[in-house]
């Protein structure tokens, strides 16, 4: 499974034995370095939506490869212990009522970052942010801070 590995990890493609066959086509891949952008779970698979370091021959433009999580070594997750602890993500409404120059952030429940759209704390729909370098904390202390999601992302 993918104990250990989530957005923002830094990971190597050690084989290409369990992915699609249109990643295994792509033998370069193997030896390649990238960070995990997304989990992707399919059934009882999981597959990181891998953003490599560099393109590889014959797939120009194409840095973002689908990899089965049992294909990737973990290099490092920098933000392993930090994750653990963040009970809630950042998302944005698109535009605010009231405030069309200023984006607020909301708290969005951490096992939800992975949906276009979600409920909010404070029951608005959110899109969640999702970040390459890992999952984006709420900081019920931002100026940025929706006041509901702050006051109700406290008691939760
Ligand atoms: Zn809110």
């Amino acid at each position: 499974m993918s104990a250990g590995m989530f957005p923002g990890c830094r990971v190597v493609i050690g084989s290409l034995l369990h992915s699609h066959a249109a990643t295994r086509s792509a033998r370069d891949l193997v030896g390649r370095s990238g960070l995990v952008v997304r989990l992707i779970p399919r059934g009882t698979s999981v597959y990181a939506l891998v953003d490599l370091d560099d393109e590889i021959r014959g797939y120009p433009g194409q840095r973002r490869w689908p990899v089965h999580v049992d294909d990737l070594v973990l290099v490092s997750s920098p933000s392993a212990a930090h994750a653990e602890r963040v009970p809630f993500i950042v998302g944005i409404e698109p535009f605010p009522a009231g405030s069309p120059t200023r984006s607020v952030r909301h708290a969005v429940p951490r096992d939800q970052s992975d949906r276009e759209r979600v409920k909010a704390v404070c029951r608005r729909s959110v899109r969640p942010v999702r970040s390459t370098i890992g999952l984006l904390a709420f900081d019920p202390s931002s100026a940025l801070a929706c006041p509901e999601c702050a006051d109700l992302g406290h008691q939760a």
